[in-house]
């Protein structure tokens, strides 16, 4: 019987995003160094199995867990060599990182104190800090209610962190792990207990502590990481790239088994319904937060179809929607093609004629005017966008650009660059102001390249 209300439950919670095929392989494409880093390097993943439902052990002694489950189905689809080793303590698992002896720890959080041996994936899940007390407590509203007051927490949780410095004022009680909190509380030590919503909601129900509840949750969100010993810039590179095609689908699957887990093992008793309802409300929290979650996954997707993947400018649709958008008549366009790139590729090949392309963006983009627009136009022609800049504005900034590149050292050859610019006009629709630009720019090539060449309208 109660099973079917949870199974109704999550049918309706199920299906409201529609799957999207999301595949995008240029993006997947790993670069030469990341490729090379692969191949060589099998991970060390070290875990703690203390932190149920993010990281544990099952019934029958395996790893199991929502990080877990995140970091199998990343490193299946990125094709990441690794093992996996489990340390009973948290402490420890931050040691191994810090020296080295481990390369990659699955589920914690942000702390800008461990850079200096780490670095942090993107989040790939976030879930609110729960405030569980026992059952005749009344609502938390948020975190703030809790001071003065005595709050059990395991050392080091990001929930304890985070709240730690927002509240010093809290009576913070340590103890090892979440489990050894809700004794505590269960037996009226402390008047509460904190971690992320997944892990009090399990621990509850599991242990069946029937005098306990959850009485509210923290505003702010806790994301969940991975985290990555700080000399690996590839592997984070790579687990990035991954996160960020994440699919609602995908983290809702996830979620969703280690929501139901609890109910598959329980015996029912009279004090089922409290826990449905922990659920429940457990649930809508999840709810809302894969909708914010399907927002920002948009915003990814948004980005990557606007953005050009070697050189992280703006990509030719993106440039297009942009000028298709200008509303003022006033601007100029400059459209920038290097000199001769085909004997580079030629000569140095083409992954120095990739990273050729990667400098020039970068002096692009770090050298225009702070209006400017920067598109890859294609291969290695690029168009900048001056927004309410007359044509002689434009050109000052073209032979600013045509030195900088020629006087910037690319390690393997001197590189010019070809300019063209043309001015928008009330008489001139788009078309004719970008063909204006390219016939100024094919004139400054049979110049002798090199240039920079105005178009002249009338
Ligand atoms: P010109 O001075 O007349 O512009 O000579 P060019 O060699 O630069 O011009 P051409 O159009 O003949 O060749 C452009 C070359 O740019 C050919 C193509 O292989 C190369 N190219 C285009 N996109 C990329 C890229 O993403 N990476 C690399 N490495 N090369 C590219
Ligand atoms: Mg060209
Ligand atoms: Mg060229």
């Amino acid at each position: 019987m109660n099973k079917r209300i949870l199974f109704i439950i999550l049918i309706l919670f199920s299906n409201v995003y529609a799957d999207k095929d999301l595949i995008q392989d240029d993006y997947i494409k790993l670069t030469p160094e990341e490729a090379i880093f692969l191949k060589n390097t099998k991970i060390n993943v070290i875990t703690s199995n203390t932190w149920a439902p993010i990281n544990m052990y099952n019934d029958s002694e395996e790893l199991s867990g929502i990080a877990i489950d995140f970091w199998n189905l990343i490193k299946s689809r990125a094709e990441i060599n690794s093992t996996i080793t489990t340390s009973k303590d948290w402490n420890d698992v931050l040691t191994k990182i810090k020296n080295k002896d481990a390369d990659i720890t699955l589920g914690t959080s942000f702390d800008k104190n461990k850079l200096a041996y780490a670095k942090f994936s993107t989040p790939y899940i976030s879930f609110p800090i729960a405030f569980a007390t026992l059952f005749d407590k009344r609502f938390i509203p948020d975190a703030s209610f809790l001071q003065g007051q005595k709050v059990a927490v395991g050392e080091n949780y990001s929930s304890h962190i985070i709240l730690k410095n927002e509240y010093p004022t809290i009576d913070f009680i340590t103890v090892k792990n979440t489990h050894d909190a809700l004794k505590l509380l269960s037996a009226g030590e402390v008047d509460a207990v904190i971690d992320i919503l997944p892990v009090v909601a399990h621990l509850i129900s599991k242990n069946g502590y029937s005098n306990l509840k959850i009485s509210g949750t923290s505003k702010n969100n806790i994301e969940i990481s991975f985290m990555v010993r700080n000399d690996y810039p590839e592997l984070i590179q790579i687990i990035n790239r991954h996160i960020s095609l994440l699919t609602p689908d995908d983290k809702n699957k996830i979620i969703r088994e280690w929501l139901t887990v609890k109910f598959d093992k329980r015996i029912i008793d009279k004090h089922m319904m409290i826990n449905i309802i922990i659920i429940i409300i457990a649930l809508f929290i999840f709810y809302f937060f894969r909708q914010r979650s399907a927002n920002i996954h948009n915003e990814q997707l948004e980005f990557i179809s606007n953005t050009d993947a070697l050189t992280g400018l703006k990509n030719r649709r993106k440039i297009d929607k942009i000028l298709n958008k200008i509303k003022n008549k006033k601007f100029s366009l400059i459209l920038m093609d290097i000199d001769h790139f085909k004997l580079i590729n030629d000569d140095f090949g083409h992954l120095i004629g990739d990273e050729v392309l990667k400098d020039i963006a970068h002096l692009l983009k770090y050298n225009v005017n702070q209006n400017d627009i920067i598109g890859r136009w294609g291969g290695e022609e690029f168009l900048i966008i001056c927004k309410n800049t007359s044509i002689s504005e434009a050109e000052k900034l073209s032979y600013r650009i045509k030195d900088l590149i020629e006087n910037h050292d690319f390690k393997v050859k001197k590189i010019t660059a070809s300019f063209g610019i043309s001015e928008a006009n009330n008489n001139l629709v788009l078309k004719d102001i970008l063909s204006n630009a390219d016939r100024a720019l094919y004139k400054a090539k049979e110049n002798g390249r090199n240039q920079v060449v105005l178009s002249v309208t009338n």
